[in-house]
């Protein structure tokens, strides 16, 4: 992955794609050096967070089922297709 895990943090984030968490509990032995922007704690990197790691892991599985299942689902609105709708119907009607 090239993009930094922070970064995609902040789009799924702005695009509620990825629901804040409330700040967690530091723990009283934890690495202040480091900070996870997901936890809003210290004692790990973004970079090196698990939960962060799965949550965009599971983003990503998602769109591409939703990705899928577009590919499979018929073209709407295709304009030859509402004519010949529309031709059949009138000739029904008649
Ligand atoms: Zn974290």
């Amino acid at each position: 992955m090239t993009v930094p895990r922070g970064k995609i943090l902040d789009e799924a984030l702005k695009a509620e794609l990825i629901p804040a968490l409330k700040q967690a509990q530091t723990p009283h032995n934890a690495d202040i050096v480091k900070h996870c922007q997901y936890h809003c704690n210290y004692g790990h990197m973004t970079e090196g967070c698990q939960a962060l790691k799965d949550k965009i892991e599971e983003l990503v599985q998602a769109s591409h089922i939703r990705k899928f299942i577009r590919s499979l689902l018929p073209h709407h609105g295709h304009p030859n297709m509402t004519l010949t709708t529309l031709k059949t119907k009138n000739a029904l009607d008649e």
